[in-house]
């Protein structure tokens, strides 16, 4: 599949049109930003780790019975998926307190819930993806009733199996982002990416912080974390 003109460039990743208008491809940048794009930097090599972990967690998650957009890895940067229409919901899960939970509930980091929870916010860059209940995504239109409960439903298989899967590499998966969304032929799907940028990760022994916390409060050696993460899952999956 021929890689054709770019038509999105987001934060962290650009996307490519192919000569199929069913599939896109997607390169991953090493720009990083942090709240809501105030904060900009870059962190070396984040592209190629980024990719690696998603598309990895991607199969992982297929191979579980939960439909992806993932298709192919192309190179270190690029891969090839479903063209997607995404559905403007961003989907937080969590499984322990920390960042705005933390912050907007005046709670400790580090609680680890009963149960866990899940939240939407509206994607939408220019508003500051305000947060938002059920019946505000159904009063704008965004999703239905039955949107909802599948995007619920699916988002806490998902958390299951991947903190499962982090738990095995002594990793607490503590929050993260998804995105869903429809390809071409109406499969609902699981879309963007899912790795340190979008997810907390924490050494299970050390409760070290794995992920874009690093960057956004400047602890230093975000690379290196990233890498770590993606060291233990390749001695995962080669296992
Ligand atoms: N997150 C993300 N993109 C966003 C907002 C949040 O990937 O635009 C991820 C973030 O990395 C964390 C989880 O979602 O793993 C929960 O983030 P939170 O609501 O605590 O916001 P933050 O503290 O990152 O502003």
């Amino acid at each position: 599949m021929n890689k054709q003109e770019m038509i999105y460039e987001g934060k962290a990743k650009k996307v490519y049109a192919t000569d199929d208008a069913n599939y896109v491809i997607v390169e991953y940048k090493d720009d990083a930003t942090a709240f809501n794009g105030l904060k900009k930097g870059k962190i070396a090599g984040k592209g190629v780790i980024n990719n690696r972990i998603t598309n990895q967690l991607m199969q992982m998650l297929e191979n579980e019975g939960i439909p992806t957009h993932y298709v192919k890895e192309l190179s270190e940067r690029e891969t090839l998926v479903k063209k997607v229409s995404i559905i403007p919901l961003e989907v937080v899960v969590r499984n322990i307190s920390a960042g705005s939970f933390a912050k907007k509930y005046g709670v400790e980091e580090g609680i680890v819930f009963d149960a866990p929870t899940i939240e939407f916010s509206y994607k939408n860059d220019e508003l500051g993806d305000p947060l938002l209940n059920d019946f505000h995504a159904m009063a704008l239109h965004l999703a239905t009733r039955e949107e909802i409960a599948l995007i619920q439903r699916t988002a806490f298989q998902i958390n299951e199996r991947l903190k499962s899967y982090f738990n095995r590499i002594g990793i607490d998966l503590v929050d993260f982002k998804l995105e869903f969304g429809y390809t071409p032929d109406g499969d609902f799907v699981l879309a963007d990416e899912i790795s340190p940028d979008t997810c907390r990760l924490w050494d299970h022994q050390t409760h070290e912080k794995m992920d874009k916390d690093r960057f956004r409060r400047d602890l230093g050696g975000t690379e290196e974390a990233y890498i770590e993460v993606m060291n233990r899952m390749g001695r995962k999956e080669k296992a």
